[in-house]
């Protein structure tokens, strides 16, 4: 396998320091849709050494259009995104150490993956403002540069955020936007995911590899539909008062309280239900409980779904509850309180 990394290193911009340098950087990528996917691709393809790829959800039909890891027989299975991922990307590198988390990237998750391993960069794959809030702010708090993307329709946007130096993303945007308007009710055509990542790669390659002078420093946007692109320069929009990167941070989106929280899930009439106090279940005694009214569709060591007619109900290992079907959170509040404390 000598040859596998020659044309990577014939690039004057990497070069074999540059691999070696990839070789020893470990990566966080925080979802395995979409976007988390195709980075996923192409930063084990270019032998960065280690890569954690940590994802809720697990492989439906509706996502084979573009996410490029997974199979119909995922989808079959219902694997977990993450799991399909791992095994998917460790058939193509088995240099790279490939590690798998079925599980949501809240706050408390990301302080302590953050604390027990040494992450040189985190990639944005979420789909939701809310995990990239979180992102944020722990990104700001452990000083790890992250790269932010998201993509809808026919386009993307994307920039790198590097504690100390860049603006952050709070500082960017003074609201939450509505979890609504990130939703992708406008669908998306796969060239606009792979756009993305790639803006989003190359600048994961450019700074794990150490070329930091080849960084762009600006928010990077496209239409490949209405074929526009711009690159914004946002660097006097770093704000020195701001919560999360400002001269005296709170890191506001890491304080969270313990309730059982309801979030749309997006581009599907699907809610998840994260209890508050569970933090493992025990899928077997779940099964024979739900035996007794209704059958098992779907069960494997990390998830059990089951049919409650019109809704399909999808009970994770880490505890939380996807319902498909509800169009609303009342709507799964009803299905889920049948079944669950
Ligand atoms: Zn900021």
């Amino acid at each position: 396998m000598t040859d596998r990394y020659s044309r990577q290193v014939l690039f004057p911009g990497i070069g074999r320091s540059g691999q070696n340098s990839l070789q020893t950087k470990h990566v966080l990528i925080i979802g395995a849709g979409a976007l988390g996917a195709a980075n996923a691709e192409m930063i084990v393809r270019a032998g960065v050494g280690q890569v954690t790829i940590v994802d809720r959800d697990y492989v439906d039909f509706s996502n084979l259009q573009r996410q490029n890891l997974y199979t119909e027989q995922d989808a079959v299975d219902r694997m977990p995104k993450a799991e399909a991922a791992r095994k998917r990307l460790a058939a193509v590198n088995s240099d790279v150490h490939i590690t798998a988390l079925t599980q949501d990237a809240d706050a408390a998750f990301l302080e302590q993956i953050t604390a027990r391993n040494h992450i040189d960069l985190i990639v944005d794959g979420t789909d939701n403002f809310d995990v990239r809030f979180i992102l944020n702010d722990v990104a700001q708090k452990k000083r790890i540069p992250w790269v932010y993307g998201a993509c809808v329709a026919s386009g993307g946007l994307s920039m790198l955020i590097v504690p100390g130096e860049t603006p952050c993303l709070h500082c960017l945007m003074d609201t939450m936007p509505g979890t609504g308007a990130t939703c992708d009710t406008a669908g998306i055509i796969s060239p606009a995911v792979q756009m993305t990542a790639s803006v989003q790669t190359a600048e994961a390659l450019k700074w794990l590899s150490g070329n930091t002078e080849a960084l762009r420093g600006t928010i990077f946007s496209f239409d490949l539909w209405k074929n526009q692109f711009s690159s914004v320069d946002v660097q006097r929009m770093k704000k020195r008062d701001c919560p999360s990167c400002g001269t005296e941070p709170v890191y506001p989106f890491l304080s969270y309280e313990r309730t059982t929280k309801f979030a749309v899930l997006c581009g599907r009439d699907t809610v998840q239900i994260r209890p508050a106090d569970v933090t493992k279940r025990n899928l077997a005694q779940l099964a024979d409980h739900i035996k007794q009214t209704t059958t098992i569709t779907h069960q494997n060591g990390f998830l059990l779904s089951f049919q409650q007619t019109p809704y399909t109900v999808t009970a994770f290992r880490d505890g939380r509850v996807l319902i498909q079907g509800v169009s609303s959170v009342e709507e799964s509040k009803r299905v889920y309180y049948q079944y669950f404390q």
